[in-house]
């Protein structure tokens, strides 16, 4: 959930604007940044590094808020122009795209963006000329020394920054624990093709639907080894028709697509049947073991494209993301238990490269810039402690670990926190945000389910006729009947007792009787099952 304010008299330039996801199982759609803290500056424009969905996904919950340009690399445009489409705002929007080595105006600032090398296609590092110097912004990064589409790491432009004098520098912090050299995407097609080459039967390749690179190696490995690609899931297709759509601004292709695939490489979803098992070779996505994913539905035999068997071969060609892992693992049983064979990064190490910076390539970008100063963005705290441990190592002089909502000011000193800014998570749900108290009145419901009461009374407040408990989650109302027997006479017994102490001639207290009744039920649950329910009562007023 990327995003970066930068602020100069008094105006704002933002770089990145992603979103995240909430894995508690609260039908939460996606999550977003608050931005509440902004709204006391004028927006300068946005400015995206790159288009994965950390970095562009709440672009749309932006511009609800914000009339602001957004500048970014070609590819991340038409990634931001699908979203705007599916958001109905396509129409509002004010895209400017611009090419590495290009110095644009953004308000008081000028921005250059700069060739890095990630998992997805015109990925740029920021170089921002403000008032207090020059600040560099990694974006997410690798050197990546053979890219499959042919754009090089910008080093010559880097160490010419280097030169004119960094103020500060920001860079991603993901893989700072991880040793040895990242690796390049081009050694995963060595690893997927032998694999390919060798199955007899369908072949699926699950992969980060956003890695251009990684699906133009499975589209070159299908073209020689005479099989189809068939698109499993939504994000893979809508990758794909992007990465087919959008004309390259820049290098040796520039005014080709990012993809070029002949219109028969890819097999329509709807027709895979059709299609010799030899001949399939599935692009799925899923490969976080998200049950409504294609690789999942695969697993449970309910992928209406394909029922995998015996001698079929699925490749996870990634790696699991910290506190996925019993999904991932779940959905690897299920594939197991279809008999195929089941290839992933515990097994076939090279079958996946991170698209982030291992530690000794942070070093070398640090190394690189050469910067004044130092803020680790993109990672939790301890990913940020220890890449901030590694610049004071390199001997940055000024290093400073901003969390969210922290506010740094970097001047001609360096940088250093100085305040705390409002800032939050959003959490959406069918195009709208969430109150935290629904928030949490869901979490209450999907841990202890919820119980409803029904109070009827006369007109002298005395019970008329049963009371009436419902539950969800509970119980098993059918086997557990004696359970709710017994939260029911405990109201009742609770409601006679009140009617009896109460003494109010005729005027009912509703509350009081609503507040009994619920207390009664809960801890009737509470006794009997251990927890209590959440918890509701209707009084109906009866007339004789
Ligand atoms: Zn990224
Ligand atoms: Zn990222």
């Amino acid at each position: 959930m990327n995003c970066l304010a930068i602020e100069q008299r008094g105006e704002v330039l933002v770089v990145d604007c992603g979103v995240t996801f909430d894995d508690r199982r609260l039908g939460v759609d996606v999550v977003h940044p608050d931005f509440t803290a902004l709204e006391r500056y004028r927006i300068a424009g946005l400015f995206v590094t790159h288009g994965h969905e950390d970095h562009i996904g709440a672009i749309p919950y932006f511009l609800r808020r914000f009339d602001a340009p957004v500048y970014g690399p070609r590819y991340a445009l038409g990634l931001v122009r699908e979203r705007a489409a599916d958001h109905e705002i396509l129409d509002h929007v004010d895209m400017r795209e611009v090419t590495p080595r290009q110095r644009v105006k953004v308000g008081s600032f000028e921005v250059e963006p700069v060739r890095v090398t990630h998992s997805i296609a015109d990925a740029t590092a920021l170089a921002i000329r403000t008032d207090a110097g020059l600040v560099v912004h990694t974006g997410d990064f690798k050197f990546d020394a053979a890219p499959p589409d042919g754009e090089e790491f910008d080093v010559a432009r880097f160490e010419e920054l280097a030169r004119d004098g960094v103020s500060l520098l920001l860079s991603d912090s993901t893989n700072v624990d991880a040793q040895g050299p990242t690796g390049s995407e081009q050694a995963v097609a060595g690893a997927l093709e032998p694999i390919v080459a060798a199955a007899r039967q369908a072949v699926v390749v699950a992969l980060f639907a956003s890695n251009v690179h990684r699906l133009r190696i499975v589209g070159d490995i299908a073209r020689r080894h005479g099989r189809k690609l068939v698109m499993l899931g939504r994000s893979v297709a809508t990758h794909a028709r992007v990465a087919r759509a959008v004309n390259r601004a820049t290098g040796e292709h520039a005014g080709a697509p990012y993809l070029e695939w002949p219109t028969d490489l890819v097999w329509p979803v709807d027709r895979a049947g059709e299609l010799p098992r030899s001949a399939f070779l599935g692009v799925a996505t899923g490969t976080q073991g998200e049950e409504a994913a294609a690789l999942a539905r695969l697993a449970r035999a309910e992928h209406p494209a394909l029922e995998l068997a015996p001698g079929d071969v699925v490749v996870l060609s990634s790696r699991v993301i910290p506190g996925n892992e019993s999904a991932v693992l779940r959905v690897m049983s299920e594939l197991l238990r279809r008999g195929v064979e089941l290839r992933s990064w515990w097994s076939d190490r090279a079958v996946h490269v991170s698209g982030h910076a291992h530690r000794e390539e942070q070093r070398r970008m640090i190394e690189l810039v050469r910067p004044r100063a130092f803020v680790p963005v993109h990672g939790t705290l301890h990913h940020l402690w220890r890449h901030a441990a590694l610049a004071r190592e390199l001997g940055v002089a000024q290093v400073c670990v901003l969390e969210n909502g922290d506010v740094g000011e970097l001047d001609v000193a360096g940088v250093r926190k100085i305040a705390r800014a409002h800032a939050g998570r959003v959490h959406v749900f069918a195009h709208r945000a969430l109150a935290p108290t629904v928030l949490h009145e869901r979490a209450g419901l999907a841990c202890r389910g919820t119980a409803h009461v029904v109070v009827q009374l006369d007109d002298r407040g005395r019970l008329a006729g049963e009371v009436v408990l419902v539950t969800r989650g509970v119980v098993d109302e059918a086997t557990d009947a004696h359970v709710l027997a017994h939260a029911r006479s405990e109201a009742t017994t609770a409601l006679e007792e009140l009617a009896d102490g109460g003494g109010h001639g005729g005027a009912i207290d509703e509350a009081a009787v609503v507040a009994a009744a619920s207390q009664a039920v809960r801890r009737a649950f509470a006794r009997v099952l251990g927890f209590k329910p959440v918890t509701t009562t209707t009084v109906l007023r009866v007339r004789r």
